[in-house]
């Protein structure tokens, strides 16, 4: 048996009708057609049954053991399109001597047939949808009697199906909505004829990751009844020019075609307090947080460009803002897709690791001179968009789940790089930049095991938290920065300054330094507010018991005033900008430490910066 059911593939001949929209992307199969066929067959005594549509789809079925049924295609194929669309039933009990299946030139007895049939397939609505036929090797000279009725019959039945087949086309059979399918369908036959331009309002009914976890709370039947729901408050809302379509399993999108002008917003409030409102669904009250998103598009727009992926977009904006609806903005939508390639390209950075690099800023100590310790700081350099800023691709690494990695990474090749100049003599230390995300139980052991895999003394080590995560910190995080200082790992407390600071809470951390944010430090010279503020929070990292850090250090004249302020620690351009691993030997050796000096030469040294 031989069964096969939909468009005809490309390539064959007939193939030239292009489907309405191209972006059907689900074609079901033709429900009912086998048996329909079947029957057919047998009550004709025909080696092949097949249906032509008029939207190109073509099903056929070939009875077990018929080696010898004729192919779809060819001249039968060209014939049975033209008798489809003649829309008459024709009984052809010799077809051998019909020019229309034996073009001239070919071989009668392998492209030749011997008996053809045909019934016109009509929708629920009497509209021509296409034709069925019984085709055979062997002539049927004498067709037995109410065959021709059966034909008929199937050909009938086959119309249900086509029917069924486009409402399952068009309709998403848990709400009963048109479907995406349709709603492309529609947006495709509504903007080229005649209305130029369309909105279109999308619906998102609650966040993606709160619906995933409420199907898993509550099960399919819920989330359907819910959307349900969501679609009768939308309906309720809509003028009768509107059209609303299921779009997704959370997702609704209403159709407004030739609408020119955006929906007043009051309209728009509207819609987002009824979708806002309290939902008693099955019995089960809920609140949803909706995002309402609007779109305009032209006719011409509709190639290439995917309205529903932009609409989505904004109301996926839409749904942490206050007023619930947002019309699609460009730029937004410009910035989240870079992010989201950014964030891509940053996990195969993170995997192939050749894009990513570690640079070292030295950090001085003002009274020696001395440079105590090397600032990692991450560098990634993409092959097409060039350098990429940390301040761009960290946070985007602890939105995504890769902060783990890279801060993995930068542990991993950091204390490498930190054992070779030990290994050289170089008398260095280390500090690695962690985000809140690593501040977890794990974190001790990470750096003990790459210490240990590089053959590095924790004391070697400082970690730079910024001044939030180091202020807001619970129990765990407090025990996890005590466990690492007591294993000799210093702790700075990053970007002071720009925060809300707890004092207490700052009293009670086990911090080693104070590193105040460099936007304080900018006008320090020139500014005597500023240089107030830097003073006191010197004073005030003194007293805690800190070393009180200064970066983004730019000029002399701002080192100058830092050293005023009474810091202890600076870092910043005017001493050194961060530095690749391979130039930091010869810096140090040119900015050679006092201590490796003499005597005098101390004082001098130590104001070299
Ligand atoms: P941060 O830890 O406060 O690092 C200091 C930033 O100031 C660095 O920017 C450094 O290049 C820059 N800088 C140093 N001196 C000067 C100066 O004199 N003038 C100016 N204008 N800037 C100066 P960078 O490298 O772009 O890093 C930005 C932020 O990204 C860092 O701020 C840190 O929070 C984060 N970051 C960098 N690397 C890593 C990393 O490996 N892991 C984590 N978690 N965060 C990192
Ligand atoms: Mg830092
Ligand atoms: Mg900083």
């Amino acid at each position: 048996m031989d069964i096969w059911q939909g468009p005809l593939p490309g390539g064959r001949p007939g193939t030239d009708h292009t489907p309405a929209t191209t972006q059907v992307t689900e074609q079901h199969a033709l429900p009912g057609f086998e048996a329909v066929a079947r029957l057919a067959s047998g009550a004709l005594d025909v080696s092949l049954v097949a249906l032509l549509l008029a939207d190109g789809s073509a099903f056929w079925y070939i009875p077990p053991g018929q080696p010898d049924a004729p192919p779809l295609d060819g001249a039968l194929l060209a014939a049975c399109r033209v008798a489809a669309r003649r829309g008459q039933a024709e009984v052809v009990p010799d077809a051998r001597a019909d020019a229309r299946f034996l073009p001239a030139g070919t071989d009668p007895a392998q492209d030749g047939i011997g008996f053809f049939a045909c019934e016109p397939v009509f929708g629920l609505g009497g509209q021509l949808l296409g034709a069925l036929f019984a085709v055979d090797r062997q002539p049927h000279p004498a067709l037995r009697a109410g065959a021709q009725a059966a034909l008929r019959d199937a050909a009938s039945l086959a119309g249900t199906g086509a029917a069924l087949r486009s409402y399952l086309d068009r309709t998403d059979p848990a709400t009963g909505l048109p479907h995406r399918n349709a709603f492309f369908a529609d947006l495709h036959t509504h903007l080229p004829s005649g209305a130029d331009t369309a909105w279109i309002v999308a619906i998102e009914a609650a966040p993606v990751a709160r619906f995933n976890a409420l199907v898993r709370a509550m099960g399919h039947v819920y989330a359907d009844a819910l959307m349900r729901a969501m679609a009768a408050r939308t309906q309720a809302w809509m003028t009768p020019d509107m059209q609303l379509y299921q779009v997704g399993t959370s997702r609704l999108a209403v159709l407004l075609a030739g609408l020119h002008d955006a929906l007043p917003p009051a309209q728009l409030d509207a819609l987002v307090a009824t979708l806002r409102a309290p939902i008693d669904c099955l019995g089960v009250p809920l609140t949803l947080q909706p995002g309402v998103g609007l779109l305009k598009v032209e006719a011409r727009e509709l190639r290439g460009g995917d309205p529903l992926r932009r609409v989505m977009n904004a109301a996926h904006v839409a749904q942490n803002s206050v007023r619930g609806w947002a019309v699609y903005d460009q730029r937004q939508d410009e910035r989240q897709r870079q992010e989201f390639f950014l964030v891509t390209e940053l996990a195969a950075a993170l995997s192939e690791r050749t894009e990513l690099e570690l640079h070292y800023q030295p950090r001085v100590d003002l009274a020696s001179g001395r440079c105590v310790a090397l600032e990692a700081l991450a560098r990634w350099r993409h092959p097409t968009l060039g350098a990429v800023s940390p301040a761009t691709f960290v946070p985007l690494a602890e939105q995504a789940g890769l902060m783990r990695s890279l801060t993995d990474w930068v542990l991993d090749h950091g204390l490498a790089q930190l054992a070779e100049w030990l290994r050289g003599g170089l008398d260095v230390r280390l500090s690695l930049n962690v985000s809140s995300i690593d501040l977890d139980a794990t974190l001790q052991q990470r750096l003990a095991a790459a210490a240990a895999r590089h053959g590095v003394p924790l004391a070697r080590l400082e970690l730079e938290f910024t001044e939030s995560v180091a202020i807001h910190h619970n129990e765990l995080t407090r025990d996890v920065l005590d466990a690492l200082r007591r294993a000799g790992v210093g702790i700075a407390i990053d970007d002071f300054g720009i925060g809300y600071s707890n004092l207490d809470a700052l009293r009670r951390m086990p911090a080693t330094s104070l590193k105040i944010d460099q936007s304080l430090v900018r006008n320090l010279d020139a500014r005597p507010h500023d240089a107030a503020i830097v003073h006191a929070m010197a004073a005030l990292g003194h007293d805690l018991g800190f070393r009180v850090v200064m970066e983004g250090v730019e000029t002399a004249s701002v080192l100058a005033a830092v050293r005023d302020a009474g810091c202890d620690e600076v870092q910043g351009h005017h001493i050194a900008v961060p530095l690749p691993a391979a130039a930091v030997a010869g810096w140090l050796r040119e900015h050679a430490a006092p201590a490796a000096a003499a005597g005098a030469g101390h004082a001098e040294r130590a104001h070299r910066f």
